[in-house]
């Protein structure tokens, strides 16, 4: 993976924020966020994060973390709000927080009171004693990162410079077991999340953002050790069943489908995608889960998958399949949940054509289109994850709960009153 930092374009963010009464940092900041946001290797669609560590005009230490509803491709300074930092560090040594008392507290120190939620990965930004902290989900990494047993091969590649961190929910736990290890290894230049994702840091933009590039091209260069391409982006170019297509979409708008008022299907039919619809155990694989956390909260665990040939009948029953499983993962994971659960839909996002093609499912054309880009992505990890080992995200447990988070359930909540 190649740098995109020129000195040119730093020069004109930091005007830019100059001109409108911002700090260099934050001008920085903006800069190599976008350049991240511009790589769909390193973060697609709101996914991944970055924060800087400023001092406010009377000297107070703020953080400008980026908030939520925002992509890092289009970042601009509202969408990087500030937070005073100090009180965020009080709750490092203090008692366990619930993730919707974590975002009343990042909310209660925002600058700006109409601020966007900042990132739920905040506080473990402001834990990092750097200016810059950036976090993606990079292709290459996720392809490593879904291995089971990863921590001596991670040490062997990266020696010292990055620290493991085994898997745990984003939220508050996640931000104190990372501040925890990341104190033992105070040397470090970033830290790997298991099944998740990378972060570095560093006191100046530049370094931060090329110890992500540099740590994403040792990532590249261990699958080339080990004899695995993995393709960059790839244009869909595979041949379309448009008589699939109208089957589906007369299937999911049947009443009491979230898709009765409309469907869209993002159809993608890359080489990638067309290698592993093909495999004899693709279903099987899918059903392991999500390259990374985030994903499940648009495309569900798993796709659903049909053959090219469908008829109405076998596409019903895919449905009453996918509803069977669904609801027997809820029941299951909702039983040992300290708080009520509320089931969502039981229709998938993902239809997998095998042999052919994925469709993104959505009740938009942009909600469709996202997840297109994230089956894309998501397909070249796991054929790069499977090359190398054995593709293994999150158990299906930890796919529940973040799903299920009490974040996201809050959301709904709000949307049902
Ligand atoms: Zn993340």
């Amino acid at each position: 993976m190649k740098s995109r930092w020129n000195d040119k374009d730093a020069a004109r963010y930091v005007e830019a924020a100059r001109t409108l009464g911002q700090s260099e940092a934050l001008g920085l900041r903006i800069y190599t966020s976008r350049i991240i946001g511009g790589d769909p290797d390193l973060v697609l669609h709101g996914g991944g994060n970055t924060s800087v560590k400023v001092r406010s005009a009377d000297g107070e230490a703020l953080m400008h973390i980026k908030g939520s509803g925002w992509d890092l491709d289009t970042i601009e300074a509202p969408g990087l709000p500030a937070v005073r930092l100090a009180p965020l560090l009080d709750v490092r040594n203090g008692t366990k927080l619930s993730d919707p008392d974590m975002v009343a507290l990042l909310r209660a120190n925002l600058i700006e009171a109409d601020a966007p939620n900042p990132s739920v990965e905040a506080l473990l930004h402001a834990f990092l004693p750097f200016a810059f902290v950036d976090h993606t989900h990079a292709t290459a990494i996720l392809a490593l990162a879904d291995q089971p047993d990863m921590r001596e091969a991670i040490q062997r590649i990266y020696g010292d410079r990055l620290a493991y961190v085994p898997y745990v929910m984003p939220g508050f736990d996640l931000s104190i077991v990372a501040d925890r290890i990341y104190r033992k290894h105070t040397g470090c230049q970033g830290l790997w999340l298991e099944n998740h994702g990378l972060f570095t840091f560093a006191d100046d933009a530049r370094t931060s953002y090329e110890l992500m590039i540099e740590f994403v091209t040792m990532a590249e260069a261990e699958l080339a050790r080990a004899g695995v391409t993995l393709s960059g982006p790839q244009p869909s170019d595979g041949e379309e069943e448009v008589a699939l297509r109208a089957r589906l979409e007369k299937a999911l708008m049947r009443d009491g489908s979230p898709f009765a008022k409309g469907v869209f299907l993002d159809y993608r039919s890359t080489a990638a995608i067309r290698e592993h619809a093909a495999k004899e155990n693709v279903e099987e694989i899918g059903l392991r889960g999500t390259v990374t956390p985030d994903h499940v909260i648009r495309i569900k665990p798993w796709p659903m998958i049909v053959a090219a040939d469908a008829d109405e009948a076998a596409i019903e029953a895919a449905l009453a399949a996918y509803a069977e499983r669904y609801h027997a993962y809820f029941t299951r994971n909702a039983a040992r949940s300290s708080e009520p659960k509320h089931m969502l839909d039981v229709y998938p996002r993902v239809v997998l054509v095998r042999g052919k093609g994925t469709y993104a499912l959505g009740a938009n054309t942009k909600a469709a289109r996202i997840g297109g880009d994230l089956c894309e992505q998501a397909t070249r990890a796991i054929n790069a994850a499977e090359a190398y080992g054995r593709f293994t995200p999150i158990s299906e447990s930890d796919l529940f709960d973040m799903e299920y988070w009490a974040l996201e359930q809050a959301k709904l909540k709000v949307a049902a009153q």
